[in-house]
């Protein structure tokens, strides 16, 4: 099992374009025209969405240390 990880979306890079969602495999994104919003209970941290955002907005953070 890879580390446990949240996600987290700069808001001020991220510009809505939806493909982190679309290539989340446990569908733990979800993109409106309004925000970003992720579901920890679905994530599986396989990290495709961090690689899949083509303005690196988003980052990993441990879950289990301190926030
Ligand atoms: S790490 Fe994987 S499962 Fe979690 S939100 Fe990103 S693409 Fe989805
Ligand atoms: S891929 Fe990046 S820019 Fe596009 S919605 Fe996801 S976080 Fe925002």
């Amino acid at each position: 099992m890879p580390e446990k990880i949240k996600i987290v979306v700069n808001e001020d890079r991220c510009y809505l374009c939806g493909g982190c969602a679309g290539v989340c495999p446990a569908l733990a994104i979800k993109v409106s025209s309004t925000k970003w919003e992720f579901f920890q209970e679905k994530c599986i941290s396989c990290r495709i969405c961090i690689n899949a955002c083509p303005v690196g907005a988003l980052t990993a953070k441990p879950l289990g240390v301190s926030e």
